[in-house]
């Protein structure tokens, strides 16, 4: 069997700036450090870091005060900042620079009183965060029905933004509609989709026509790991999320002569690994990894912890 690694894959710096956060926080002012949600999208990091000592939480009321507090790399609204103060909690803040641009876009679009038209998937924890820092002024779509359904009042003070981790493809024809509809409407200078996501992307894209099935390592609650395994669908193409080698069914790899292997960007390389030693304990494998193309992303931690 041939396995094709696609390269990009796993770890973005948003994700590994986040890790780090948790690590150096626990480091420098012991145990427990204090995460609310999930640190990032993936069951293995959040519980490699429980084990390092840190503690996750879904309500800051479960947080003593005066304890150390990270916001995870999605992004909290303002609300989450106030009451933490109210709760005198020391916060660190783990948000991806690439969230908080998109948060400054909304901040900054509100205070000119456009209508914000934001491109998310409800209830994820990105858009819930980048919902808050403007909440009277943003309209949530997620489909070109969505777009045909708006009313907005003043067209002359019309934009849009996007959560970072959509399908590049997809938010291009939502923003395609949106234009069309709405022609004054203006958008981020630069586009708010990650270099990250879309580079996992286009790595799919690229590999998965010559394969014949495609695995993608990362959990369901990830986004950006469950777009990669839908775009890989539109390949025609058996595709599989899979949280770990041990959710492959052998059925999957019956006649299979090539396999594209990547992983989304909250994912550690170790998982994908397991799923090489897997494969390669059924016979033997030819690995090939194609780099589509080259990151060089890193993001400061923050003052508190740097
Ligand atoms: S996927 Fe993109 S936006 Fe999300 S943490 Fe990674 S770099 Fe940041």
């Amino acid at each position: 069997m041939k396995i094709i690694l696609a390269k990009p894959r796993g770890f973005c710096a948003g994700v590994e700036r986040a890790i780090k956060c948790v690590e150096q926080a626990i480091e420098r002012y012991g145990v427990p450090v204090y995460v609310l949600n999930d640190i990032v999208h993936n069951k293995a990091v959040v519980e490699d870091l429980r084990a390092k000592g840190a503690v996750f939480v879904k309500d800051m009321d479960d947080v003593p005060p005066g304890s150390h507090l990270l916001f995870s790399a999605h992004g909290v609204g303002p609300k989450r900042w106030d009451k933490a103060k109210d709760l005198n909690l020391e916060v660190i803040d783990a948000t991806c620079p690439l969230v908080e641009k998109v948060h400054y876009e909304a901040r900054s679009f509100a205070s000119k009183e456009y209508t914000i038209v934001l491109i998310g998937e409800e209830g994820h924890d990105e858009t819930v965060g980048t919902m808050g820092w403007a909440p009277d002024h943003i309209k949530l779509v997620i489909s070109k029905e969505d777009v045909e359904a708006l009313d907005i009042p003043d067209t002359s003070r019309l934009s849009y933004i996007t959560q970072t981790t959509l399908s590049v493809e997809d938010c291009q024809e939502i923003i395609d509609a949106l234009k069309e509809r709405f022609p004054a409407i203006q958008g981020p200078p630069k586009a708010d989709i990650c270099y990250a996501t879309s580079n996992r992307q286009a790595a799919v894209r690229a590999i998965a026509p010559e394969v014949d099935i495609v695995l993608v390592v990362g959990d369901r609650e990830s986004a950006n790991s469950t777009r990669l395994a839908e775009i890989a669908a539109e390949y025609h193409k058996p595709s599989y999320l899979i949280s770990h080698a041990g959710m492959i069914e052998a059925s999957w790899l019956d006649g299979v002569e090539t396999v594209l292997l990547t992983s989304g960007a909250s994912v550690p390389d170790s998982l994908v690994e397991d799923v090489i030693d897997y494969l390669r304990s059924r016979g033997p494998c030819e690995l090939v990894e194609r780099e589509l193309a080259r990151e060089n992303v890193h993001f400061r931690l923050p003052a508190a912890i740097a």
